[in-house]
């Protein structure tokens, strides 16, 4: 994987409009979404053909975004989407580092004759797959990495306030408001910026955390009343959503984003765990407080990774066979946890 600035001298360099295709992890969040949507529109104003395709469906509070209407649901669009990723000149690959992480999709990408470029946060990408690339895991968010990346390239003046409300939401959400150790001086740097520019950051809260429907806040409810097990002796808590739950109160993807923050603000918890039992697999998230390691935990233990304090997994086993093996696997950790 070349360096991103080798890139830029090919961007620069380029005359001809080329054909584009931008990606992201499948069951796109914030930064995903907004990242991805952010270079869309920074590619369109440098008049290249632009398509975004999401592995999967996405969280129906990210619909707002500006250019979310023209992104393709991978999983709907299988066969026009092939086709765009087998012509495409240039493919960007946002907010993951391993193919995986598209899914199906994943060997479309990895056929494909396209120079591939990365532009990511998470630890350890698969450096192979790519022809360009930058992997800053310090970074809050890919949405600030875009930033860089329009800005290194030499077109600050391709900023808008609708382009800003993209790279806002990523490090918006990616940051949990401003609040994780991630949000460094350039965040609020870059956000000074977007505001100079005519960014309105309160529309963005008001999309993304004022959009409940009465059902998920409910859900949200029965969840922490019904699903939640504090675990002292660890510092550890953890949330176990059955199916049913999910079928009760009719949720939607998106809907259980979050819930495992909830578990972080208890008092003295370090540990965060959430298992959700979805059709295909029982999906894990973690998130942590200080120095323990999720993404080493997910990696070792749930077949994940992430960030050092937010991470995910997944597993074939049934849910409560996972919940033992989490709570089997968590002795060995007590002393890091206290
Ligand atoms: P979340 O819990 O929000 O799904 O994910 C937290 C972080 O871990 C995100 O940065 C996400 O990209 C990463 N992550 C979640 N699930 C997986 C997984 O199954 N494999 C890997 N490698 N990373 C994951
Ligand atoms: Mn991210």
């Amino acid at each position: 994987m070349k360096a991103i600035s080798e890139f830029y001298t090919l961007l620069n360099e380029t005359k001809k409009p080329k054909k584009v295709m931008i990606t992201m992890h499948q069951k796109p969040d914030g930064d995903a979404m907004g990242s991805t949507l952010a270079l869309y529109h920074f590619l369109i104003k440098l008049g290249h053909h632009v398509q975004v395709i999401s592995p999967t469906n996405w969280a129906p509070f990210l619909d707002w975004l500006p250019g979310a209407e023209q992104v393709w649901d991978y999983e709907k669009t299988k066969l026009f989407s092939d086709a765009t990723i087998k012509a495409a000149d240039w493919i960007f690959c946002l907010d993951f580092n391993v193919l995986y992480r598209t899914k199906s999709m994943e060997p479309a990408i990895s056929q494909a004759g396209a120079v591939k470029i990365l532009i990511d946060h998470h630890e350890q990408p698969q450096v192979a797959a790519f022809d360009y690339g930058i992997s800053i895991p310090e970074k809050s968010s890919t949405c600030e990495m875009v930033y860089d990346f329009i800005v290194g390239s030499g077109h600050h003046d391709k900023i808008d306030p609708l382009l800003a409300s993209c790279i806002y939401t990523g490090l918006m959400t990616d940051t949990g408001s401003f609040r994780f150790p991630s949000t460094t001086a350039s965040v609020h740097a870059v956000i000074a910026d977007l505001k100079n520019l005519g960014l309105d950051h309160s529309k963005v809260h008001e999309h993304i955390y004022d959009s409940n429907s009465e059902e998920r806040l409910r859900f949200l409810g029965h969840s922490l009343l019904k699903r939640m097990e504090v675990l002292y002796e660890y510092n550890t808590a953890i949330m176990t959503i059955p199916k049913a739950d999910l079928l009760t109160f009719h949720t939607k993807t998106g809907d259980t984003e979050g819930l495992v923050n909830y578990l972080l603000s208890i008092d003295g918890i370090k540990f965060g765990a959430i298992v959700i039992d979805r059709d295909e697999e029982r999906k894990w998230s973690f998130r942590s407080k200080g120095d323990f390691d999720v993404n080493q935990f997910a990696r070792q233990h749930f077949n994940g990774g992430g960030h050092k304090n937010a991470a995910g997994g997944n597993t074939p086993d049934s849910l409560t066979e996972t919940v033992q093996k989490f709570k089997k696997v968590l002795l060995d950790y007590k002393s890091a946890l206290s």
